[in-house]
């Protein structure tokens, strides 16, 4: 076939090159209209010095092709080395990430005969976006960014996917009810985007009990969509409960670039010899070839799968003691099944299914009335709160007044508990007698300084739309 589609791949470490060579092999025996061009990433190229773990000439491939199939890699041990996943999703945009989570009852054991979910996890913001700074000391702080565009973007995704995927429920998980701002954006705008689509049951669920759920009653869910560290989680937990995580495949969808690959990691103790499922990371490729329109393709391959696993022919890892093959086997096992369709596991026909393809974002103007109230000054102080108190007190008119110290969330003067352990890290809000200026607050911190405390960090107070939309201190 001519005019084949170019895709860029990477062996990876451990295990990843004999699986790579595996799902590529039945690919092509298949008859996948590919073009594999090679990329070395992960530990040689941490290890040559490039602390990303991949080079600048990869970049080029993967921005011109736009599909990445990607085994897993080592990250090596000791400080300094980025992630290339994170890395990787954030640079290309990769803001969705899906991971199919099924059971194969009676063939692959599992304690969940009928659960068939698809976790469809935000992947580039949250506390995933990296930003921590130790502040005190005592004190780390890591940031945990929710943005409406990563909101809408990843909850218009799921209720398409659970469309185009003929699925019949979408479930919100988040934990609101603490993370009233940032947790609670991201349940408004699943009500919000939810409303679009009347056909679909929704519902939500706070994490701690929604994820006890999913591990003990899985088959009552269909799409789950969840912020980026809930769905790390709760992907893995899923995988596991399925049969296994060495069965789970998952892609990582942007609007130009995506990226395929398993679940699992490098498993260096099992690498060359010939021991490694190949299963996630084909499961990884046959969502590559829905992306790239190769339907029929990814529908032969799957099932030729599907009619292995019901064969009894398993890897190591699935045949739990029992009779099992090698990587290379059980990829011509499957190869030898191509054409063929389960009989007891529900074949699968991708032939005309939409494209998998995220709808382009489109930013809305706004027009809200953004105006100061005060600001929360971070001290760094090993001084007794009432000694803090009452000094910030006297050095904050004329433009403020001291509305409270709080201590690692919870206000502690005026009216504090001497049970309340404090550390040496301070919030200190103070709210404007009118609206302030930022020369207002230059001025305070000015004050702040002359008393002797060192500020560490501020945070504006804003009233958008004459409303408050900054968290109250616990027992503010
Ligand atoms: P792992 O997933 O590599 O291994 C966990 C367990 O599962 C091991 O017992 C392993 O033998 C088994 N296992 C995993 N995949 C298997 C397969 N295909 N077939 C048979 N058995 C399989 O997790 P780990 O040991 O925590 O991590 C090893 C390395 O992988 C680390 O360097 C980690 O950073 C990296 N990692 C990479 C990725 C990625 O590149 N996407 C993801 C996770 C971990």
């Amino acid at each position: 076939m001519t005019n084949k589609r170019a895709i860029t791949v990477a062996k990876g470490d451990g295990i990843g090159p004999e699986i790579m060579d595996a799902t590529l092999h039945i690919l092509l025996s298949a008859g996948a209209n590919i073009e594999p061009e090679f990329i070395d990433i992960g530990e040689k190229v941490y290890l040559a010095g490039n602390s990303a773990g991949i080079e600048a000439s990869s970049w080029e491939s993967l921005r011109r092709t736009k599909v990445f199939l990607k085994a897993p890699i080592t990250t090596p041990q000791g400080g300094g080395y980025k992630s290339l996943n994170v890395t990787t999703r954030k640079a290309l945009g990769l803001f969705a990430n899906i991971r199919p989570c099924v059971s194969y009852n009676p063939f692959v054991q599992s304690k969940h005969p009928k659960m068939n979910l698809v976790i469809v996890r935000e992947n580039e913001e949250d506390l995933y976006a990296g930003i921590e700074h130790q502040q005190t000391p005592e004190v780390i702080q890591c940031l945990k960014l929710i943005s409406r565009p990563g909101c809408e973007k990843i909850v218009r995704y799921g209720f398409e996917y659970a469309v185009r995927n003929k699925r019949k429920k979408v479930t919100c998980f988040t934990k609101d009810n603490i993370m009233k701002m940032t947790d609670g954006l991201f349940h408004k705008v699943f009500d919000e985007i939810g409303a679009e689509y009347p056909d679909l049951e929704k519902e939500h669920w706070i994490i701690d009990i929604g994820m006890a759920k999913m591990a003990d009653t899985p088959e009552i869910f269909d799409v789950i969509i969840m912020p980026n560290l809930y769905g790390d989680i709760a992907s893995d937990v899923a995988a596991q409960i399925a049969g296994s995580v060495g069965l789970a495949g998952s892609s990582n969808i942007g609007e130009e670039c995506s990226m395929f690959e398993a679940i699992h990691g490098s498993a260096p103790r099992r690498a060359g010899q010939n021991l490694a499922n190949p299963s996630g990371l084909l499961l990884g490729a046959i969502m590559m070839l829905q992306h790239i329109d190769q339907n029929d393709i990814a529908t032969n391959v799957h099932n030729a799968w599907l009619k292995t696993l019901e064969d009894g022919v398993f890897t190591y890892d699935i045949a739990k003691g029992g009779a099992s093959v090698g990587t290379k086997e059980f990829a011509e096992a499957v190869v030898a099944r191509l054409g063929q369709k389960p009989s007891t596991l529900k074949a699968v026909d991708y032939t005309g299914s939409p494209s998998q393809r995220p709808i382009k974002y489109v930013r809305k103007e706004n027009n809200i009335k953004r105006e100061l109230d005060g600001v929360d000054v971070f001290i760094y102080s090993t001084k007794p709160t009432d000694e803090i108190g009452q000094a910030l007190e006297k050095i904050a008119a004329p433009d403020f007044n001291l509305k409270m110290l709080s201590n690692r969330g919870a206000k502690v003067y005026p009216g504090g508990m001497s049970e309340t352990f404090c550390t040496d890290h301070w919030r200190c809000r103070f709210l404007g007698n009118k609206a302030p200026t930022q020369a207002d607050i230059r001025n305070l911190l000015a004050r702040v300084e002359e008393l002797g405390f060192e500020w560490i960090k501020l945070e504006n107070l804003y009233k958008f739309d004459g409303q408050k939309v900054y968290s109250m201190g616990q027992g503010e």
